[in-house]
């Protein structure tokens, strides 16, 4: 936002809510994961939400597909936290895959049957394959991370906004832990480890940490019912996707319909446009579906997502940024593996490096804005993806209590050998 006038607030006392071991900022896919695995290390580990539910785009923005937790020839490069959360999801009723021995197959029926699910995606005319991906209820999902969370033993905040970083006069420590403004007012939450897990790095940028910002087209994914016909005959074309309800699908908002300018996530100007251009283009669409698709003549609004469909904003740029030239490349520090959701034969190993900088030696990131560059961006933003980090951030930041709380002094083959043990799948390159 344009800020030509500035004013000088007073000096005041903050409270301190609390002092805590890992303090985890934004319960998305990645702050969950990260802080239950911090929690299930052992670690006194506090998790701090803006909103009254968990999950962030995973379910507030109804992206309620688990892209890829396979390379795209049905070997799977996900385990651990994330999935833990489809067997939970599956053993709750909410969630859908295709069986295992369809994995990597390009049979034409199973591969059509996946793209009525919204588990396949690409051109139209690019030989497919069936995917290791998961729909989901984004409802049980909500339920399923707050009740892992619960169960970890993290003490969760909702309805706490992180307003700022709160530098350390000890320069080699980085934070003395964030501040947090809520109805209650203004408060601290003094941490050893501080995580950002806010997706646009809200805690990395207002440390001064380096950042690079991207402008995008925004999506608004939303869920029709009361929708007639067979869903195991839903034809590609129609761009919907059944879902594990019955009469439901689910509808991309945003692939041919867009607003007609790019946008910063970050600039609540932008967001306030967005928000209501996409929500009356939404209403329009839903019109045209429903007078031109027999099958949609009495559909009615499930509901229109409550968080706008934008992964890129800020991305730290950390002590290694991934590149496409990495694709297909071990790192001895990689602690998470993916593949991609549009290609099937490019793999990218995530080193440590992308979670962390010098500027704040006690801060990691974790989720869609790790240091990445536009392109691998695309295959890290991924939940699958964003959960492996944030099980290897949660991992690290226990690990770093007993490093001085450096998180460039974490012994990062320590740190695999503990992911490996909760399942993380890291060898597939060394096989
Ligand atoms: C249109 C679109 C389609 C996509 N399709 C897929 C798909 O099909 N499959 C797939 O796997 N992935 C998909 N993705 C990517 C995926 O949804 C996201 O990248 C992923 O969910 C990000 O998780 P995250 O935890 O990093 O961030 P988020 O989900 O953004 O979570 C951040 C959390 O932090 C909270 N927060 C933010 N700021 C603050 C603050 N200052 N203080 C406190 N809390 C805060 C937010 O409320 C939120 O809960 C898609 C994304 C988009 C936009």
């Amino acid at each position: 936002m344009a800020q030509a006038e500035t004013i000088r607030e007073p000096s005041r006392e903050t409270p301190v809510l609390k002092r805590t071991g890992v303090l985890v900022v934004g319960g998305g896919a990645a702050g969950v994961s990260a802080a239950v695995a911090a929690a299930r290390e052992g670690a006194d580990v506090t998790l701090v939400e803006r909103y009254g539910s968990l999950g962030g785009l995973a379910t507030g923005g109804l992206i309620a597909l688990l892209l890829t937790l396979d390379d795209g020839r049905g070997v799977p490069v996900i385990g651990g936290l994330c999935q833990e959360t489809v067997d939970r999801l599956q053993r709750a009723g909410g969630a859908y895959h295709p069986p295992r021995e369809q994995w990597g197959s390009d049979d034409p029926a199973q591969v059509d049957d996946a793209f009525r699910w919204g588990l396949v995606w690409g051109g139209m005319r690019a030989s497919h394959r069936v995917r290791y991906s998961v729909a989901y209820d984004p409802e049980v999902m909500r339920q399923v991370l707050a009740e892992m969370v619960c169960e970890a033993g993290v003490d969760l905040i909702f309805h706490m906004w992180g307003a700022d970083a709160l530098r350390s006069d000890e320069p080699e420590k980085g934070l003395d832990g964030v501040l947090f403004q809520s109805k209650a007012g203004r408060t601290a939450i003094l941490a050893d480890v501080v995580i950002d897990a806010t997706g646009d790095g809200d805690v990395f940028a207002s440390a001064g940490c380096r950042f690079e910002l991207e402008r995008v087209h925004p999506w608004l994914w939303f869920r029709l019912g009361g929708v007639d016909g067979d869903p195991n005959e839903i034809d590609r074309s129609t761009g919907y996707f059944r879902t594990t309800n019955p009469g439901q699908v689910l509808l991309p908002w945003g692939s041919a319909a867009r607003i007609d300018r790019r946008i910063d996530a970050t600039d609540p100007r932008d967001l306030t446009f967005a928000e209501l251009e996409c929500r009356r283009l939404v209403m329009e669409e839903v019109e045209k579906l429903r007078a031109s698709r027999p099958e949609m003549a009495h559909a009615h609004i499930c509901n229109i997502a409550t968080q706008l469909g934008i992964t890129e904003s800020r991305r730290l740029v950390g002590e290694h940024v991934l590149t496409r030239d990495d694709v297909d490349h071990d790192f001895d520090d990689a602690i998470a593996i993916t593949g991609h959701w549009t290609k099937y034969a490019a793999v990218y190993a995530i080193p440590y490096r992308c979670l962390h900088t010098a500027a704040a030696p006690n801060l990691l990131a974790a989720g869609r804005h790790i240091s990445v560059d536009h392109r691998v961006h695309h295959a890290t933003k991924e939940i699958p993806a964003c959960m492996a980090v944030g099980e290897a951030a949660g991992i690290a930041a226990h690990l770093a209590l007993d490093a001085g709380a450096r998180a460039s002094a974490v012994d990062v083959q320590k740190l695999r050998a503990q992911l490996r043990a909760r399942g993380a799948l890291l060898d597939y390159f060394s096989g």
